[in-house]
C-alpha cells in the first residue's frame, strides 16, 4: 500500500519529488498508523537522588518499533510528528501509557515514584494540556504528583501569558514541571522567576564539560546557584562519569540521570532495579 501510495504522489509532483521526499512521505504515512498498530514503546530511565543515590523516578522516552524494523530513536520521527497534529495524538498516548504504568507499579506494591514526560511545543500551545493530563489521572486513578512534565524555554517564552496561566493549571492539578535541555534555549532570565516551575533540568552538553575542559563546570554551577536561589529543584541529565557525579554532589545538585546511573530500558527493568532497592531497604 505504501508503494501504491508512493506511486500517485510521485504522479501527483510529477519530477521535482527526490527519493529522500519519498521516503519522508513513507515515513509520516507509517507513523499515523503507529498508534493503532501498537507500535509505540516507552523506555524508562532512572532519576536518582543526588545524596542518597536512590532511583527516585525516571524519565520516559519515546521509541518507535517501525513494522518489525527495530526501535527508531525519537530525534528520527519526533520533528516529524511536531509537523502536524500527530503529535498531539502521540502526546496524548505517552500520558496514557505512563499512568497506566504508574498504575500497574502500584497495583504490584512498588514503591512511588515519579515518571517525567517530555512535552512538544505543539502540544504545549494546543491549550488542553492540563485535560489531557487530568483525563489521564483520573482513568488510571494515579496520584497528580507521581508525573512530571518536561517542557523547554522556548514554548514558554512564545507566549510567556499563556504559558503561564497553563503552568498554572498543570500547578493546580499537582503535577510537577520542569524546564529541559536549560540553558540551550532563549533562557530569558527575566521571565525565570515568574513562571511557576518546579525544577530545572540542566542540559548535558554542560554536564558533559566537567572536569573535561578548564572551567568545564562553571556553567554548571551557576545553574545550580540560580536553580537554588529561586527555590527550584536541579536535575542533571547526561551524567556519565564519577568525576561529574562528585562535582554534581558537591555542588548540591538534588538529581541526577545519565548513563552513569542507567540507560533508557524497558519497563520491566526499572521495575526490577525498584524491587530490589525496595528489598535492599527492607532487608536492611
Ligand atoms: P531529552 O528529553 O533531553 O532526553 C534526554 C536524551 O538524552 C535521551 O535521548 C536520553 O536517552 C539521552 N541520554 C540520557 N542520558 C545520557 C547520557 O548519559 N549520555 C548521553 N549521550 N545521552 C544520554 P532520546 O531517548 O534519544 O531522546 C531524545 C529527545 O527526544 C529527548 O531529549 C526529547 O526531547 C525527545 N523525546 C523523547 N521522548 C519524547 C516524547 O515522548 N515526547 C516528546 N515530545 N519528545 C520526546
Ligand atoms: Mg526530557
Ligand atoms: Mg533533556
Ligand atoms: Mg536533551
Amino acid at each position: 500500500r505504501a508503494k501504491e501510495m508512493g506511486r500517485n504522489c510521485f504522479s501527483f509532483y510529477t519530477g521535482d519529488m527526490n527519493a529522500s521526499a519519498m521516503a519522508k512521505l513513507e515515513l509520516e504515512a507509517a507513523l499515523s498508523r503507529a498508534i493503532e498498530r501498537d507500535e509505540l514503546r516507552l523506555f524508562y530511565q532512572p532519576k536518582v537522588d543526588a545524596r542518597s543515590g536512590a532511583i527516585i523516578g525516571a524519565e520516559a522516552l519515546l521509541r518507535w518499533e517501525r513494522g518489525g524494523a527495530g526501535l527508531v530513536a525519537p530525534a528520527q520521527f519526533i520533528p516529524m510528528a511536531e509537523n502536524s497534529s500527530l503529535i498531539l495524538d502521540i502526546g496524548a498516548w505517552v500520558i496514557d501509557a505512563v499512568c497506566l504504568q504508574l498504575r500497574h507499579w502500584m497495583d504490584a506494591g512498588l514503591p512511588i515514584v515519579r515518571i517525567a514526560v517530555n512535552v512538544a511545543a505543539r502540544q504545549f500551545a494546543a491549550g488542553d494540556l492540563d485535560v489531557v493530563v487530568a483525563r489521564a489521572l483520573e482513568r488510571h486513578d494515579v496520584p497528580a504528583d507521581c508525573l512530571e512534565l518536561e517542557l523547554t524555554e522556548g514554548m514558554l517564552i512564545s507566549n510567556p501569558q499563556e504559558g503561564t496561566q497553563m503552568l498554572q493549571r498543570l500547578r493546580n492539578l499537582g503535577v510537577k514541571v520542569s524546564l529541559d535541555d536549560f540553558g540551550t534555549g532563549y533562557s530569558s532570565l527575566a521571565y525565570l522567576h515568574q513562571f511557576p516551575i518546579d525544577a530545572l533540568k540542566i542540559d548535558q552538553s554542560f554536564v558533559k564539560r566537567i572536569g573535561e575542559v578548564p572551567d568545564g563546570a562553571a556553567l554548571v554551577d551557576a545553574v545550580i546557584g540560580l536553580a537554588h536561589r529561586l527555590r527550584l529543584r536541579v536535575v542533571a541529565e547526561g551524567v556519565e562519569t564519577s568525576t561529574q557525579r562528585d562535582h554534581l554532589r558537591r555542588q548540591g545538585c538534588d538529581e541526577m540521570q545519565g548513563y552513569h546511573f542507567g540507560r533508557p530500558e524497558p519497563a520491566a527493568a526499572l521495575q526490577a532495579q525498584l524491587t530490589a532497592q525496595r528489598g535492599a531497604l527492607l532487608g536492611a
